[in-house]
């Protein structure tokens, strides 16, 4: 006999165990956006590869390693989309979903991204992100908003340890002059820096700013703050002053960088200190050129993605609640063979009362359905053989003070439903 088959590295099943905690924050996500004012769009999977290397940039690691590229059957590149923000420009300039100059479209979203990374706690190769994004406007209050979304969903989550770190990686009339400092600083450091950020000196520079290995390096390094232009230096003011009156905490971050270049001015994360190497909770920030990269026209805009995995491992870490398990309303039970289609019927009945029922398929004795039943959290058995069906009536147990009594076929969902307080 062959091996049986094996889901591929870095991608999970999401169990029956955890797949109601995924739908419980998927809920609060939609709540959520609706109480901002976001609306939602549910975008493709896969788009052109053009997209995301002209959007998200051909130096970055996601676009050089990390995509699953293919090409289709009718020979055009395709990439699995590995981040929102990309898709949602596209979907916002290809159906104009609003006028850049106007107030925002708030555009919401989640689903699976894919990237080829090294597997490990709180990193894979299929995620989930929540994307949540503000298209045309140049605000600063926007960028406000959008960490507020961010703190308010995580707030409604019950997660506890926070920190947001922001930083403003300037703008194009700024940025080349703080990249042509940086570079200075760090080819007079050269043999120091890791094979890493060597190769990235004349790629990427800015990202040898969050390089976890050549730490001393970094700390020498020019400031950004001395470099940004008028504009962005106001606009990050803007927000940070938006932000303390809201009374939401930050930190500046000087080495926030981020790994997708279509980022401008406001840059930020929430980090959680209960995971570990892989911190972020979610990432975000400003990208005022991205919608021009990819062909469109000037549109200004703020947002961020929260990874849901990474949400749930810190919420089970935390104990924070998911509301609570999925758990029957009644287990019909039916030690009677010749009773199982009348079984069948009341479970039918049941449900279509609105109630969550099931029932015994395996032709089992009545002690072990009785375990089944228990086991399944439902507040009630039902009871149902070939004599209580000859008679019209149930034996409906309370499967709390394990109490029983008999009750007219007619009446029973009406007494699950009294058991399952749901009246
Ligand atoms: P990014 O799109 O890189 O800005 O990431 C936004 C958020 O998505 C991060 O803060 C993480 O919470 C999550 N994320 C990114 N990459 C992964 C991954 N490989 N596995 C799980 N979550 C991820």
């Amino acid at each position: 006999m062959s091996e049986s088959i094996q889901g591929p590295r870095g991608v999970r099943d999401i169990l029956p165990d955890e797949s109601w905690k995924w739908a419980y924050v998927l809920d609060r996500a939609g709540e959520i956006a609706r109480r901002f004012g976001y609306s939602e769009v549910k975008l493709p999977i896969f788009e052109h590869t053009e997209l995301f290397s002209r959007g998200v940039g051909d130096t970055t690691d996601i676009v050089e390693k990390e995509m699953y590229t293919f090409t289709d059957k009718g020979g055009r590149s395709i990439t699995l989309r590995p981040e929102m923000t990309a898709g949602m420009m596209r979907s916002y300039v290809e159906h104009t979903l609003g006028v850049p100059g106007g107030n925002p479209a708030k555009l919401w979203g989640a689903g699976p991204m894919f990237r080829y990374e090294r597997p490990q706690k709180g990193r894979y190769r299929q995620f989930w992100q929540l994307d949540y994004e503000e298209v045309g406007s140049e605000s600063p209050l926007v960028d406000v908003e959008v960490i507020m979304t961010a703190i308010e969903l995580f707030r409604t989550l019950g997660m506890r340890n926070l920190e947001v770190v922001i930083n403003s990686v300037g703008c194009p009339k700024c940025r080349p002059v703080y990249r042509e400092k940086l570079v200075g600083y760090l080819k007079g450091h050269f043999d120091e820096l890791c094979d890493t950020c060597k190769s990235r000196l004349d790629r990427n520079p800015l990202r040898v700013l969050d390089c976890k290995e050549d730490h001393e390096i970094v700390a020498g390094a020019p400031d950004i703050f001395d470099s940004l232009c008028d504009e962005c230096a106001e606009h990050f003011k803007a927000v940070t002053d938006g932000l303390t009156r809201l009374g939401i905490k930050y930190t500046i971050d000087k080495t926030l960088v981020r790994g997708l270049d279509y980022y401008t001015k406001t840059a930020f994360e929430v980090k959680s200190g209960d995971l570990g190497a892989q911190s972020a909770v979610c990432g975000g920030g400003r990208y005022d050129n991205l919608s021009e990269s990819i062909g469109g026209p000037h549109v200004p805009s703020v947002g961020f993605a929260a990874g849901l995995d990474r949400v749930i491992l810190v919420m089970d870490e935390q104990g924070c609640s998911f509301g609570s398990a999925p758990a029957l309303d009644a287990y019909v039970v039916c030690p009677d063979p010749a009773a199982r289609l009348n079984a069948m019927e009341l479970m039918y009945e049941l449900r279509r009362a609105g109630l969550k029922a099931d029932m015994d398929y395996a032709g089992r004795g009545m002690k072990a359905q009785m375990k089944t039943a228990v086991a399944s959290g439902a507040k009630a058995a039902c009871i149902l053989g070939g004599d209580e069906a000859a008679r019209g009536v149930v034996a409906v147990r309370d499967l709390t003070k394990a109490e029983q009594a008999e009750v007219p076929a007619g009446e029973v969902c009406a007494r699950v439903a009294e058991l399952a307080g749901r009246q």
